[in-house]
């Protein structure tokens, strides 16, 4: 598949007031056109040519007409972040630094698992919610990204793993990068709509997931806005404990949290939601609380993934022991529940938590480097 990249003789300035087509969604795109005078279908057929042949570039466009082409030369660009550093694990996990304009980095991570090719993505630069296990949080929040950003850091993998022409696709997205993409609404559901569309990404609606920290609104809202899964970061089954870990808990408490739940996939039908749970030593591993899990997710269509803690320097936590892990798991089990360990995946960039830039370790424990893109 062929791939051009923007005209670089376009100066930045000129850049600043052009739109950037990679904002748009097709209905966005559909608006512009109609109050162009352009028919609508016209926007589907440039999602086609920006996100299924990764072409940026107006006058390949080929099947819009002369006059269409000749006001998008003068009026939108195609701006892109760009991947400056790119890290592969000895499992074919790669991670890479993902620069927004402003400096600002995020982290994007290829995970491939047989059949399947799991992209991480980025929806914030920080976050404002400060859990106390998370480094993001930690970090506290910086901006937004803009859809561009996000729906750039697919268009990116896809490019590069193209570029390495080792077979490996992406089949699934999940926002488990940094951020909250729940506080960054509408740009993670215009990328959303991208994903799932057929003219652009074509994704399975079982294969992008949108996680969230349990904003209840925005999670009513998200069940009239998208069909994509939803995976709830929940790591303790009381209000005490979870308010401890994941704070955003006081606003919005379990109670409301999974009502919400249970309103986005009744149960009965064929979708579950994925509760996330992290494991921390002594914290939230013990087998009375995986009963008061079981009976806290009663009545809701859940399936449960319990992640090992990827510490990290500054870190209050330990994770749990395998056996303690194995335990917890056991009992959510024979309590009726799909429930599975996360596996690790070269340690440092399992589920892309804000382990950001350099130190990390592999399986084995060595320290791993970044390797610098090749620009060519
Ligand atoms: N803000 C969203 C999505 C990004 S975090 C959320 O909280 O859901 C993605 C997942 O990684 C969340 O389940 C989060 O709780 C988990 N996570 C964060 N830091 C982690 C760490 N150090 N070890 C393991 N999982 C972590
Ligand atoms: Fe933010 Fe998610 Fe980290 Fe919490 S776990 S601080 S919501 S990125």
């Amino acid at each position: 598949m062929s791939a051009s990249l923007p005209d670089s003789d376009i100066a930045a300035e000129d850049q600043k007031e052009r739109l950037n087509l990679l904002d748009f969604t097709e209905e966005g795109l559909g608006d512009l056109l109609q109050s162009w005078g352009e028919p609508r279908y016209r926007a589907r057929q440039i999602i086609q040519w920006m996100h299924q042949r990764r072409v940026l570039d107006v006058d390949a466009m080929t099947d819009l007409s002369k006059t269409l082409r000749a006001r998008l030369s003068e009026s939108v660009c195609f701006k892109l972040p760009e991947f400056s550093e790119e890290h592969c694990s000895r499992d074919g996990t790669r991670k890479w630094l993902c620069q927004l304009a402003g400096g600002p980095v995020v982290e994007t991570v290829y995970i491939p698992e047989g059949n399947r090719g799991t992209l991480c993505i980025s929806s914030q630069v920080g976050c404002a919610l400060n859990c106390t296990f998370c480094s993001t949080g930690r970090q506290g929040f910086d901006r937004n990204l803009s859809q561009s950003e996000i729906i750039g850091q697919v268009w990116l993998a896809q490019h590069r793993l193209a570029e390495l022409d080792a077979g490996n696709k992406i089949t699934n997205v999940v926002f488990m990068g940094m951020g909250e993409p729940l506080l960054n609404y509408d740009p993670v559901v215009g990328t959303l709509q991208l994903l799932l569309s057929d003219y652009a990404y074509g994704l399975s609606k079982y294969r992008v997931t949108v996680s969230t920290s349990g904003l209840v609104p925005q999670i009513n809202q998200l069940k009239n806005d998208t069909t994509a899964a939803l995976a709830i970061s929940l790591h303790a089954p009381n209000d005490e404990l979870r308010t401890e870990l994941v704070p955003i808990n006081k606003k919005y408490p379990l109670a409301m949290l999974i009502q919400a739940c249970r309103d986005y996939f009744p149960e009965g039908t064929s979708r579950h939601i994925m509760f996330e749970y992290v494991m921390l030593a002594g914290v939230n591993d013990q087998i009375p609380q995986a009963k008061a899990l079981a009976r806290l997710l009663e009545g809701v269509s859940a399936k449960i993934n319990l992640i090992p803690f990827n510490s990290h320097p500054g870190a209050r936590y330990t994770c749990s022991s395998r056996e303690q892990i194995e335990a917890f798991r056991d009992v959510l089990q024979k309590a009726g529940y799909i429930a599975t360990i996360r596996r690790t995946r070269g340690e440092d960039v399992d589920g892309a938590c804000g382990q950001l830039a350099g130190d990390f370790q592999d399986r084995t424990g060595r320290k791993v480097r970044w390797i610098k893109r090749d620009k060519n």
